[in-house]
């Protein structure tokens, strides 16, 4: 069954560790083997730019991340390919796969519209105004301040309109999520759970899940294992509570997966690695409908993108 997982952070891990590469099961929790193993069809490959790094080489560091999926990935294996729109993804031949680029947090435009368009002529698909700290573009779910969109910041949501690219509001406080739907035409949380099952800071609100579903939006159940359960410790089983919970809310055709491998130290259970998604897709084959689950894993987010 085909695969479209919203969110991973392996380039981020392989550009700050050089050892690390794609072609080897070496302690990426996403590699080529794991990629084809699962049958993934579109995984979203994250630019992640930590707010730590000088201003001045932020930029410099998207465009090396980018770099390194050609060089180390696209131009390596003549199966992967980066897609952009629906057209693309229906293009991949049978066992190929598909990388969608997505920006986690705007720190690395600056203030500066043209990096960002430059970015999307790059192939970037999804903008998510910040990571959980404070930005010129808004505050995140971690910043005291609890701000929301900045001027500067709602210019950037009408540019993602204008150019047909995903809004994320994954990782953004809670105000930030509502100027964000008031402002986005076209809304997705890549990376989040149910607040009501696991009180965390990064999951949302009923209000959040209700406003974003009926948007058109789609929210990638994510398999950070604080995000699934209060306890730190997840399995299988918790996934599948937030599927209920969030589908109970009018979610059903509005969820997927936004795995956060690579950007996650631990990982739930029966969840090791990307290669081990086929258990999850038994698991969810045992609760849920066949077209259910077809939605789940790849259709839902599938048929949300503006392009
Ligand atoms: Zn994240």
């Amino acid at each position: 069954m085909a695969i479209f997982d919203a969110h991973c952070d392996v380039l981020y891990r392989m550009h700050h560790d050089n050892q690390l590469r794609f072609d080897q099961a070496n302690g990426l929790h996403i590699t080529y083997e794991y990629l084809k193993q699962a049958k993934a069809k579109v995984q979203c490959f994250a630019l992640f730019v930590p707010d730590t790094l000088p201003q001045e080489i932020k930029f410099k560091t998207a465009l090396d991340m980018i770099d390194l999926l050609h060089q180390e990935i696209l131009d390596r294996h003549s199966d992967i390919h980066l897609i952009r729109t629906r057209q693309d993804i229906d293009a991949l031949g049978e066992d190929e796969v598909g990388i969608m680029l997505t920006l986690e947090g705007v720190d690395a435009i600056d203030i500066d519209l043209v990096k960002l368009r430059t970015l999307f002529r790059l192939g970037v698909r999804s903008v998510g105004m910040t990571w959980n700290n404070a930005n010129a573009a808004c505050d995140g779910a971690l910043e005291s301040r609890k701000a929301g969109l900045s001027d500067f910041g709602r210019r950037i949501v009408r540019e993602n309109n204008r150019f047909k690219v995903w809004t994320d509001v994954s990782h953004i406080s809670e105000k930030g999520f509502w100027d964000v739907l008031e402002e986005a035409e076209f809304p997705i949380a890549s990376h989040s759970n149910v607040k009501a099952l696991c009180n965390h800071p990064r999951n949302l609100t009923d209000e959040q899940m209700k406003a974003l579903f009926d948007k058109g939006g789609v929210m990638g159940i994510t398999f950070v294992p604080s995000f699934l359960n209060e306890s730190g410790k997840a399995q299988i089983a918790d996934i599948l509570k937030h599927i209920d919970y969030a589908a109970s809310l009018g979610g059903a055709n509005h969820l997927g997966f936004g795995s956060d491998f690579d950007g996650i130290e631990t990982t739930p259970r029966e969840l090791t690695n990307y290669g081990d998604y086929p258990v999850l897709i038994n698991e969810l084959l045992k609760h849920y409908s066949e077209d259910m689950v077809k939605g789940l894993l790849f259709e839902n987010f599938y048929r949300a993108m503006p392009l």
